[in-house]
């Protein structure tokens, strides 16, 4: 599959050809039978005359289905196109697909998608990663030369690493979030998932910038990284000792890789720790799970999507949502209205949202002395499907990735290697708010020591 770079570099009548041979590719992909799911609705649709980029399905693209994997929003059509789209298409970019995902973008696995699960390239029997996991799947099966995700707790860093992509989350507020499906407001953002770091760095400067019409996106004009990629900076970076004993042996050798490739490149390793790991999960179950159950009373039955009949308003509210929820979905609607509940606000939301302060204050502190911080991205490689069946158990498997969401910093997910049994390892740089330059030196940095081994 050629990069997005060189993508970007065809004439009309080679990005036809292009397309053509895509294409077929993918025909052949879904008569393989491996990765047939990953893209749901008007799968295979592509807008436009540009390079096709997979787009996840909790993204609206004007005339095309949006169903955030969920039955609830089966047959709903998107009226417009999310900042994101518009800004792609400008840039000769044509979005592609609907990428398969979490319901909802609640999961980390794709396998609660209602439109069937996605199966990871690397091994077919394990899991993509989620919530992005069609996304991811489609960059590393070779049916999509880049994608975009959504990231609201690891759900672009997480389905790259357990894929072998590069994941990109930006700073909150750096990409508009008009027109992506909201799952929790103060933690979703939009971001690329690629083949190297180069690409990553190019999407990413097609769809940031302020939108008006997003009162959460940033009044600040975009820098381009890409055209000022530099992988010969040297860096301080952080690596956070605490939190590495909750990895499995395979990712502690990655870290140990990743470590030494930097240092004998001339960075300077430092070793930090922070406050313990088990509150990020907490707080942000708190407060996504509160977001969320405010974000999703929009799905009644009357503004989008499916509806099923009842005797009065109330009970056409209760069978729409009842038979158009999955399971998790349900389990957070309630666990957010819970904790929103007036008696356990002050005791669980408003509590969560100090302890976020302080994991910021945490990130922040760390981050004035170095210019970045390493951590894993995942626990373990990609797991079997079934695996873990244990709601709790799937949430403490997002220990790495949340903690940069409740910041709102940036950070990447860059592949470093694979396990003794193929699997693909990733490991996270993470940045201070709005360096996202740094960021990628520092990515395109270790991917350039680690390619030249
Ligand atoms: N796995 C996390 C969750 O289930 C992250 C999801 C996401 O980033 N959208 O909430």
């Amino acid at each position: 599959m050629i990069t997005l770079k060189e993508a970007l570099k065809l004439q009309k009548e080679e990005i036809r050809e292009f397309r053509e041979d895509m294409a077929k590719k993918i025909d052949e992909k879904k008569a393989l039978g491996a990765y047939v799911s990953q893209l749901t609705g008007e799968a295979l649709d592509v807008k436009g005359e540009g390079i096709p980029i997979a787009v996840k399905d909790n993204i609206q693209v004007e005339g095309w289905s949006v169903t955030c994997s969920s039955k609830i929003l089966q047959g709903y059509i998107a009226p417009y196109d999310a900042t994101v789209i518009t800004n792609m298409l400008k840039a000769g970019l044509s979005p592609f697909g609907r990428t398969n995902m979490d319901e909802f973008a609640m999961g980390s696995t794709t396998a609660t998608s209602y439109y069937g699960k996605t199966l990871n390239p690397a091994d077919t029997e394990r899991v993509p990663g989620g919530s992005s996991g069609g996304s991811a799947a489609a960059v590393a099966g070779g049916i999509a030369i880049a994608a975009l995700g959504s990231d609201t707790g690891g759900s672009i860093r997480q389905p790259a690493a357990f894929c072998g992509c590069v994941g990109l989350k930006p700073t909150y507020g750096k990409v508009s979030r008009y027109g992506l499906t909201a799952f929790s407001s103060s933690l979703d953002q939009i971001g690329p998932i690629t083949q190297n770091v180069e690409d990553a760095a190019i999407l990413f400067d097609i769809i940031a910038g302020h939108e008006p019409k997003d009162s959460t996106s940033a009044a600040i004009s975009h820098k381009p990284t890409a055209p000022n990629l530099n992988p010969n900076k040297k860096f301080k970076i952080a690596v956070i000792e605490n939190f590495l004993n909750e990895a499995s042996a395979d990712i502690q050798k990655g870290m140990k890789n990743a470590i030494e490739a930097l240092k004998s490149n001339g960075h300077e390793i430092i070793y930090k720790n922070m406050l313990n790991s088990k509150y990020d999960v907490a707080t942000y179950y708190i407060v996504a799970t509160a977001e969320a159950s405010a974000n999703l009373s929009r799905f009644d039955g009357v503004r989008y999507g499916r509806r099923v009949e009842g005797d009065n308003l109330k009970d056409m509210y209760i069978k729409t949502r009842s038979e158009g929820f999955g399971d998790e979905v349900k389990r957070r609607i309630l666990l957010g209205t819970f904790v929103l509940s007036s008696g356990y606000y002050d005791a669980y939301y408003i509590r969560a949202q100090k302890v976020r302060h302080l994991i910021k204050d945490n990130y922040e502190e760390i981050l004035k002395e170095a210019d970045l911080i390493l951590l894993p991205v995942t626990p373990t490689a990609a797991f079997k499907f079934g695996a873990i069946s244990n709601p709790l158990e799937m949430y403490l498997s997002d220990i790495y990735t949340i903690g940069v969401n409740l910041c709102g910093v940036p950070a990447i997910s860059i592949p470093v290697g694979k396990t003794d049994g193929g699997l693909p390892v990733g490991v996270q740089l993470i940045a201070k708010h709005y360096d996202e330059q740094t960021l990628l030196d520092g990515a395109f940095s270790l991917e350039t020591i680690l390619k030249g081994r």
